[in-house]
């Protein structure tokens, strides 16, 4: 699976003159589009779910179906949550298969967004999943979800930037200089003086939000100037309405499919564009021989009960399932009973971890300390705890088996 670590594919861009995509997908015609035109040019990609679209589709239906595209992807990709407003969607996301996240406390004073941004830093670390934060303010102008971002442009100043990153930790920084969210109206001036300044005084990635109406010219300085992910959007919505318009005028007669024909292609079209002109075309295969790539790791304890039927174990399990399975960077919760009556262990535990940070993280939270000390452990007498890393043959060529104790 082409899964990389997102902080790995954006420094490898920000190293060698280059942006990653950030393109938000509404839909399974905007998710296909996105990729085929990832493949299509050979360049990494980032999927990118907001939160302000979470009316639009069911993000718990529409992540399997994003990891199912990523399974089938031969380009390195990184799922990332945009725009998360709190530390529970931050928690969500990353338990849904996000491997970055940004949290948005822009709007916010500085104090608070610091705040805020530094919980979820300190929850997403301990996940292995990087993050980036927002300073200064992107507003919306005009075009789709413009109205969500109200307000008055406010620039980030390199020394609350410098500030900021020192204080919250985070991965990558999204900066005004600029630009807005949604349409621009006229010709956008853009602060590259203010730009280069921030890119000098930080050294990290620089994120671009609002990428829609630059002028090529535009973007290059953009990158020249430290940009290594552009968050696109409005231009992707628009192509799509506008082929649906096309679509009604040529007179689609077959319902709803024949409405919504060919989006794919114009989607894949614009997103194919923009790969070529921020240089992550062709940038594939470097992307996943340098970049760590991004391995979920499998909890297993085989244990018997002693002390407790079997309707007390099933309490004890239920249970077990409820605070586990909401711990950050679990991903999934399997319980089970042995099939055979002679089996040795007659119970597990298989709990997924995103990443293999979460194994410490894990077992120092407070929920699954408090259940392993006050339920499970007392009536858990014979077990086997092992953490298995997922082997896989393409991206490392050798397995990574951990042993500990519990
Ligand atoms: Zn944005």
């Amino acid at each position: 699976m082409p899964l990389v670590d997102m902080k790995d594919m954006l420094h490898h861009g920000y190293d060698n003159g280059y942006a990653v995509g950030a393109f938000d997908l509404v839909s399974l015609d905007f998710l296909e589009g996105i990729i085929s035109a990832a493949e299509h040019c050979r360049a990494p990609v980032i999927l990118s779910l907001a939160e302000s679209h979470f009316d639009y589709f069911d993000f718990e239906l529409i992540m399997p179906a994003v990891e199912a595209a990523v399974h089938r992807a031969t380009v390195p990709v990184a799922i990332h949550l945009d725009h998360g407003a709190s530390l529970d969607t931050a928690v969500r996301a990353i338990n849904l298969g996000c491997n970055g996240v940004m949290v948005d406390a822009s709007h916010e004073p500085m104090p608070d967004n610091i705040r805020c941004t530094r919980d979820v830093v300190n929850m997403a670390h301990a996940c292995g999943v990087p993050v980036e934060g927002e300073l200064g303010y992107v507003p919306g102008v005009e075009g789709e979800d413009a109205e969500r971002h109200p307000g008055e442009i406010t620039y980030t100043t390199v020394a609350e930037a410098r500030s900021y990153m020192e204080q919250t930790g985070v991965d990558f920084l999204a900066v005004s200089i600029g630009t807005v969210h949604g349409r621009m109206k006229g010709k956008p001036e853009l602060d590259f003086q203010r730009l280069k300044q921030i890119n000098e005084a930080l050294g990290v990635p620089l994120v671009i939000h609002g990428g829609t109406g630059l002028s090529d010219d535009q973007f290059r300085r953009l990158i020249a100037n430290g940009v290594a992910k552009i968050n696109y959007y409005t231009a992707l919505s628009d192509a799509a309405a506008k082929q649906i318009n096309e679509n009604t005028r040529a007179g689609a007669s077959s319902g709803f499919t024949g409405l919504v024909k060919n989006i794919r292609t114009v989607v894949a079209a614009e997103v194919e564009r923009c790969m070529r002109l921020w240089g992550a075309a062709g940038r594939a295969d470097e992307v996943l021989s340098c970049c760590r790539p991004w391995m979920p790791v499998e909890h297993l304890i085989i244990y018997n009960v002693e002390g407790i039927d079997k309707t007390g174990a099933e309490t004890m399990i239920a249970e077990g399932r409820q605070v586990l399975s909401t711990i950050p960077g679990v991903r999934e919760v399997f319980t089970g009973e042995a099939v055979q009556d002679a089996a040795k262990y007659r119970y597990t535990w298989l709990v997924r971890f995103c990443h293999s940070a979460v194994i410490d993280s894990y077992r120092e939270h407070p929920g699954h300390v408090t259940f392993a000390d006050r339920l499970f452990r007392p009536v858990a007498g014979e077990r086997i705890s092992i953490d298995y890393q997922m082997i896989d043959p393409v991206a490392c060529g050798s397995s990574n088996v951990v042993i500990q104790s519990t």
